[in-house]
């Protein structure tokens, strides 16, 4: 496994690649890999002749007061966890490679962008954009694998591509969960085990949503408002949003006759965390 620090490496691998005929999947992560992450992998092992994935604790898509220089780094743990996955390279630039000084070109996906974690994280979505962009171009993938974890940056992100015409095709893997149904995200290594225990409320919340709609009921104002009262039994937390949306355009969904997202966030604790299902009529 090779890693490349510099654009200048990273693109000529790729033109290595794309000069014989291979075919090129990009994973691109933040780092503090678990099985979500792998689980991308694995999928982009199975669909590409070659495997990048990216590395990068992107700066510009934290909010001032968030946890941007606390955010978990373990390059090497990563890479020993990569290697094992038979990933070809990997791509971890600093953040002075990635944004050369007075950069001023943006990728902002309108409306999108201030829907979900974007009302909460104003910024945040045109800091994914731009960085996403931006791999696009220095990586050039065939094929691009992102979480469902995310619902939100995957209709910003095919959002973007369609819009912009990028020759990449996106490729979405569903949440891994721990066994009692939290989510993995390498924030949950910021909670303590009473926290652990409490951030159970978000999963919780959605299987309630899950229930009703089941049972029968197709009102969105009626399924968050019964999904919300996961939170009312458990205090400790404090929800952000919950709502219920078209997975493309994030716009509400008053009544559901076709697929939509739930979609959660919450603070446990200062650890604010998201989770989200789908509901299929
Ligand atoms: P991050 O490192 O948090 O930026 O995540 C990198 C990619 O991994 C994103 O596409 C996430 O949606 C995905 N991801 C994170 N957690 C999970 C999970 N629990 N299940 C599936 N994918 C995930």
């Amino acid at each position: 496994m090779k890693l490349a620090t510099k654009i200048d490496e990273i693109r000529a691998q790729s033109h290595a690649v794309h000069r014989s005929g291979a075919g090129l999947g990009l994973v691109p992560t933040m780092g503090a890999l678990h099985e979500g992450h792998l689980s991308l992998v694995r999928a982009a092992r199975a669909k590409s002749d070659v495997v990048a994935v990216s590395i990068f604790v992107n700066p510009t898509q934290f909010g001032p007061n968030e946890d941007f220089t606390r955010y978990p780094r373990n390059l090497e743990s990563d890479c020993a966890l990569l290697e094992r996955e038979g990933v070809d390279v990997v791509f971890a630039p600093s953040a002075e490679e990635m944004y050369p000084k007075a950069a001023a070109t943006w990728v902002n996906v309108e409306r999108l962008s201030d829907r979900l974690c974007g009302k909460s994280r104003p910024g945040h979505f045109r800091g994914v954009a731009t960085v996403v962009a931006k791999l696009f171009n220095i990586v050039e993938p065939d094929l691009a694998f992102f979480g469902q974890k995310d619902a939100a940056q995957v209709a910003v992100i095919n959002r973007m591509v369609r819009d912009l015409n990028m020759p990449v095709q996106i490729e979405v893997c569903p949440i891994v969960r721990e066994t009692d149904g939290l989510a993995l995200s390498s924030r949950n290594a910021y909670l303590n085990p009473d926290e652990r225990k409490m951030a159970l409320v978000l999963h919780a919340s959605l299987q309630r949503a899950q229930k009703v709609f089941s049972d029968g009921e197709r009102d969105a104002s009626k399924i968050s408002s019964e999904a919300k009262k996961a939170f009312v039994w458990q205090p400790g937390a404090r929800l952000d949003y919950l709502e219920i949306v078209n997975p493309d355009d994030l716009e509400p969904v008053p009544t559901i006759n076709k697929r939509s997202l739930v979609a959660v966030a919450a603070f446990i604790g200062s650890t604010r965390l998201i989770d989200n299902i789908l509901l299929e009529p």
